[in-house]
């Protein structure tokens, strides 16, 4: 990667979350502290896509950057990722809340509100072009593959997302922050077998093009 590609990359994000923040399409727009567009490597391998920003992160305008967000720099260092190499985002900017009556509380991003945010997302996906997207919990993997989708029978596999990016979804960590018991480690042991699999699709080769004229390709064995 040039070091022009990569400062237009960084560009392009600058400018579209500049957008993002000045966005107020959904009711969230107005409740949030700040919006938490995204961050990480431009030029990463991986994209990381979460439901929406908790408490800690529309404080910070940063993503996962709460207790779920230190299990999945875990969960990445694991493979072998560095947070910094990985791009990570959310389906929505904004943090999803409703009001108790004592206080703002999260909840899952409404549907209406991942489809305002798709363009967004999308942008994101186009800038990095990642070799595959993880998707973290059923309401980011349901953004891409519909509401079919489960994510207990169908996390761990291969998907064709957003321009043919492989794909493939597994538990939130924020789930397993929630479980207790012996379900822990058994949740862990599903999640750690979903990362290798990440693993082994950044570690392929990458399909390239078949040569349109191999004639005119040089020989490797040319004496
Ligand atoms: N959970 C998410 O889905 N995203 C975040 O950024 C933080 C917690």
């Amino acid at each position: 990667m040039s070091v022009a590609e990569r400062a237009a990359r960084e560009q392009r994000m600058a400018n579209a979350a500049a957008v993002v923040e000045r966005c107020r399409k959904c009711e969230i727009g107005h409740s949030r502290t700040q919006s938490v567009y995204g961050e990480g490597d431009p030029c990463a391998a991986l994209m990381v896509v979460g439901e929406g920003p908790g408490e800690t992160e529309d404080k910070q305008g940063r993503p996962f950057v709460g207790r779920a967000g230190v299990l999945l720099d875990k969960m990445l260092l694991a493979i072998g990722l560095p947070r910094a190499d990985v791009y990570i985002c959310n389906t929505v900017k904004c943090r999803p809340t409703f009001d108790d009556g004592v206080r703002l509380r999260n909840r899952a991003p409404g549907n209406d509100e991942m489809a305002n945010c798709r363009p967004y997302l999308d942008e994101q996906i186009d800038v990095v072009r990642p070799r595959a997207i993880l998707c973290l919990g059923a309401p980011s993997a349901k953004s891409f593959l519909g509401p079919k989708f489960s994510i207990t029978k169908q996390r761990g596999q291969w998907f064709e997302g957003p321009s043919g990016i492989p794909l493939l979804a597994t538990f939130h960590p924020a789930y397993i922050l929630r479980m207790t018991g012996g379900e822990v480690e058994a949740t862990k042991r599903l999640v750690w077998v979903d990362l290798k699999l990440v693993r082994a699709k950044l570690d392929a080769p990458a399909a390239s093009a078949p040569d349109e004229n191999p004639a005119a390709q040089p020989s490797l064995f040319e004496g």
